[in-house]
């Protein structure tokens, strides 16, 4: 099995949804990059004393202590990990790969109307946070949350112009990285149109 996985796809493409069930069914550690941080700055180690310093002067952390964490969790890690929300730029899939093998780059690819309309139909609930959406799992009754009866409302960050600048961004930023792994041979890419499970099985093929 591939050991090192990064994961790439753009909001809405269901990266996250793969990345869990990668973990429960194949045993896979996610490191995210920002859940990372905080906890070395909460243990307060060598390494995580540094990037506070960093963090508190609203600097961003370098590059080389993001991949020392990183090789910290996968020494520790017992199987393989996936990385997630790092490299977000060629420059730092550059220095990562001074350090480390990326075995395999998952790219999950979906066309932008449909990620327009998985985002822009999500409907929140102020009270809970529950998270519905008005085609794939909406509420019984229409505006109402079911859990708690709140007044369903749109996040801003579902809004359709917030949603296409957000897919701006990410594909500006992100596709350079994918011609990045392609020409180092590692670049999958899978269509992650379909249900859940058989997007899975064909990254179960992917990571073997
Ligand atoms: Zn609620």
């Amino acid at each position: 099995m591939k050991s090192v996985i990064v994961l790439l796809g753009p909001p809405g493409s269901g990266k996250g949804t793969q990345g869990e069930k990668l973990s429960e069914e194949l045993g896979y550690t996610r490191l995210s990059t920002g859940d990372m941080l905080r906890e070395a700055v909460r243990n307060g180690t060598e390494l995580g004393m540094k990037a506070k310093s960093y963090m508190d002067s609203g600097a961003l952390v370098p590059n080389d202590l993001i991949i020392g964490l990183m090789k910290e969790k996968i020494a520790q890690a017992k199987g393989g990990v996936i990385l997630d929300g790092f490299p977000r730029t060629v420059e730092q899939a550059d220095a990562l790969a001074q350090q480390l093998d990326v075995d395999l780059a998952l790219n999950l690819d979906v066309d932008d109307d449909e990620l327009i309309n998985r985002l822009t139909k999500r409907r929140s609930c102020p009270q809970c946070n529950a998270v519905y959406h008005l085609i794939y799992n909406p509420p019984k009754a229409e505006g109402v949350c079911d859990k708690c009866g709140g007044a369903l409302y749109q996040r801003d960050d579902d809004k359709e112009e917030t949603v296409m600048n957000r897919l701006k961004v990410y594909r500006e930023n992100t596709m350079p990285l994918i011609d990045y792994y392609e020409k180092k041979g590692t670049l999958v890419t899978i269509k992650g149109v379909g249900s859940i499970d058989d997007i899975f099985k064909q990254v179960e093929k992917a990571v073997q």
